[in-house]
């Protein structure tokens, strides 16, 4: 199955958020980008989600940033291969990414309280904000995915 130009807009757009994009990739998704307002739309929103995580991850400790930023490319594998064999597949991390966003600051806050209410060290919340933040957002995107995948089996059967 040949990708169409908006997926792989779309594919591109997670892309350089994750791993980057080369150089050929960014010239032809900027000229995508001012050439389609659909697939536009989804850039700007997926800046502005992950801009508000910015302001969150800025008060992480280095060991928190890089143990989250596996789980972001374990979760971009993960997902080049659902892409495979899902056309949708795009869907469960733009989900994610949504969900973290709204939910992101409002836990943080909320691990920050409970930490400092019980005397928990600042690394020990923080871990347990990342878990507690990112697993159900990855398990929701991952359910997701294998019903889809499901469906589609059986379909092909
Ligand atoms: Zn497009």
């Amino acid at each position: 199955m040949k990708e169409d130009a908006h997926e792989q807009a779309v594919r591109l757009i997670s892309a350089e958020h994750v791993e980057g994009l080369t150089p050929e990739q960014r010239r032809w998704l900027d000229a995508h980008l001012s050439a389609c307002p659909g697939c536009s739309a989804k850039a700007d929103a997926l800046g502005r989600a992950l801009s508000s995580l910015r302001l969150v991850s800025v008060q992480l400790d280095p060991a928190v940033l890089a143990a989250t930023r596996r789980l972001v490319r374990s979760r971009a594998a993960e997902i080049g291969e659902q892409r495979n064999r899902l056309r949708i597949a795009w869907m469960a991390p733009m989900l994610s990414f949504v969900w973290m966003a709204f939910t992101g600051p409002l836990m943080w806050r909320g691990f920050e309280w409970l930490g400092g209410s019980l005397g928990w060290a600042d690394g020990v919340w923080q871990s347990s904000f990342v878990v507690g933040w990112f697993l159900p957002a990855t398990a929701a995107a991952l359910a997701l995915s294998l019903m889809r995948g499901e469906r589609l089996h059986r379909l092909e059967n």
